[in-house]
């Protein structure tokens, strides 16, 4: 397994492969169908889900209409507070300024609170070019850091590994990069975490430069936040006399007060918690706490384009809860790898392709990634309608013309010419009615969607020809 999403085959590729892999299907299963059903439960119980979600949305439809507005007003407050804003268009620059303020500090390692814009941005690797080695301390991210993998899953990276797995990773790899495992390390959770605990505290206790994402940016104050579960990200945020934050520019909320909605929303639906056990928030720096030095690095990589699209646009309100995986009939069989992107499932098959656009293969397909069931939607907490985006970006790929699709649309101009002739189209059913013992069970060039379907039936005589001889008119001359 290598690191990187580059050279992804396309969707439908990939999902085969994975879904012959039992361990895999087993290990998704349990875990999405455990979350989903807490999940569940944790929303019953508030009486306004259905307001918070509005609110959410609301909140979320705001800022992005008035995006120009707050980040300018938030870059004001950052930098009023003792903080530095760079403003980044793509990976390359985000990357570029990352490394560069990291080589500034005289530091060849940091340590990593879990962020999805730096997997997005691929700033592991880009560090690891220059000499920087990144260490991922957030449970799942180390096990997928050790193991050489890639994430999976957006609130939990390491989800297609069982513990077992991990106690292999774990007792293999962890010298490599430090403090090894106990020895005789078990699988039970507490010992592996332990294990992880005794590693990551070295790091965190050494490192001098720490980088985060932010769930949040609150515009009134220049504050971030962070919302996690082991503690992890509050040791990388205040420990280290640099801290750098990457964050994309759709991250941003006008108010404290709308942070109020999310603090309610985000935990219960990602991990089915009434409140998350961490949430951290830093404005700026101060003297004697936390970190001397701060950055924020903002992000576009492909959000001004997405916002441009007034369908597609929607997708910048996700708060990455990772709901709608959890419920995902597709996801839950083909798992993440399969989407080529660091953001899988539903999500990420409308996310990925408005970042990187529908040009290469993987891209292309992952509009196809799904069976519109509409879980996705029902389960999300800012009401992303996913299925809707689906078929809009379905759209764009179909008018960009790939071979499939040339076929596909001649096929429908004569199927529609056929159709606007009565003559031809009787005639046409009446031979397939006489030549249906000898048609093949899969339709030349369209093997994709004959695999997995049957042929219907032909009936040994038409329906109009069955018409006729039964439906004589009436004895006033009037069809029946
Ligand atoms: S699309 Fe909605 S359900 Fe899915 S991760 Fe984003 S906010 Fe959560």
């Amino acid at each position: 397994m290598s690191g990187t999403f580059v050279g992804m085959p396309s969707f439908p590729r990939a999902a085969k492969e994975a879904v012959h892999n039992k361990t895999l299907r087993d290990n998704l299963r349990h875990a999405t169908h455990t979350i989903r059903d807490k999940r569940a439960k944790a929303v019953a119980e508030l009486a306004d889900w259905a307001e918070l979600r509005e609110a959410g949305k609301q909140i979320k439809d705001h800022t992005l209409r008035h995006l120009d507005r707050y980040l300018v007003q938030l870059e004001s407050r950052v930098t009023e507070a003792g903080g530095t804003v760079h403003w980044a268009a793509d990976a390359d620059e985000a990357n570029r300024i990352v490394a560069d303020l990291v080589k500034a500090t005289g530091e060849s390692e940091v340590v990593k609170v879990k962020s999805m814009a730096t997997q997005e941005i691929g700033l592991n690797e880009a560090l690891e070019a220059e000499g920087i080695a990144a260490y991922e301390t957030d449970l799942a991210e180390l096990i997928v850091q050790l193991g050489d993998d890639r994430p999976s899953h957006i609130l939990v990276p390491a989800i297609h590994r069982n513990r077992g797995e991990i106690r292999d990773i774990f007792r293999e790899k962890m010298a490599d990069w430090g403090r090894a495992a106990p020895h005789g390390l078990s699988d039970t959770p507490a010992d592996l975490a332990e294990a992880a605990r005794l590693h990551l505290r070295e790091k965190f206790l050494r490192a001098k430069v720490g980088i985060s994402g932010a769930n949040f940016m609150v515009a009134e104050t220049g504050t971030l936040v962070v919302f996690e579960s082991e503690g992890n990200g509050r040791m990388c945020l205040t420990l280290p006399e640099t801290l750098i934050s990457v964050v994309g520019i759709e991250k941003v909320v006008p108010t404290w007060r709308d942070l109020e909605v999310f603090l309610q929303t985000l935990p219960r639906s990602s991990t089915a918690e009434r409140m998350n056990p961490y949430t951290s928030t830093w404005t700026g720096t101060a003297d004697g706490d936390g970190p001397r030095t701060f950055h924020l690095v903002l992000l576009d990589n492909g959000r001004t384009d997405t916002l441009a699209d007034e369908v597609g646009r929607q997708a910048l309100r996700c708060i990455r809860c990772s709901a709608c995986l959890n419920v995902c009939p597709v996801y839950e069989r083909a798992g993440g790898h399969a989407y080529g992107s660091v953001y899988p499932g539903p999500i990420g098959a409308i996310l990925s392709p408005q970042l990187r656009g529908t040009q290469s293969e993987i891209d292309a397909s992952l509009p196809y990634a799904s069976s519109l069931c509409g879980a996705c939607y029902e389960v999300c907490p800012v009401a992303i309608d996913i299925p809707e985006v689906l078929v809009h970006l379905r759209e764009r790929v179909a008018d960009q013309g790939g071979k499939g699709h040339r076929v596909e649309k001649a096929a429908m101009k004569a199927a529609g010419w056929v159709l606007d002739h009565p003559g031809v189209l009787g005639a046409g059913e009446r031979v397939a009615s006489r030549t249906r013992k000898l048609h093949p069970s899969k339709l030349p060039g369209a093997g994709a969607w004959t695999r997995s379907r049957e042929l219907p039936e032909m009936p040994a005589e038409p329906f109009r020809d069955w018409w006729k001889k039964n439906r004589k008119p009436k004895s006033d001359g009037k069809k029946p």
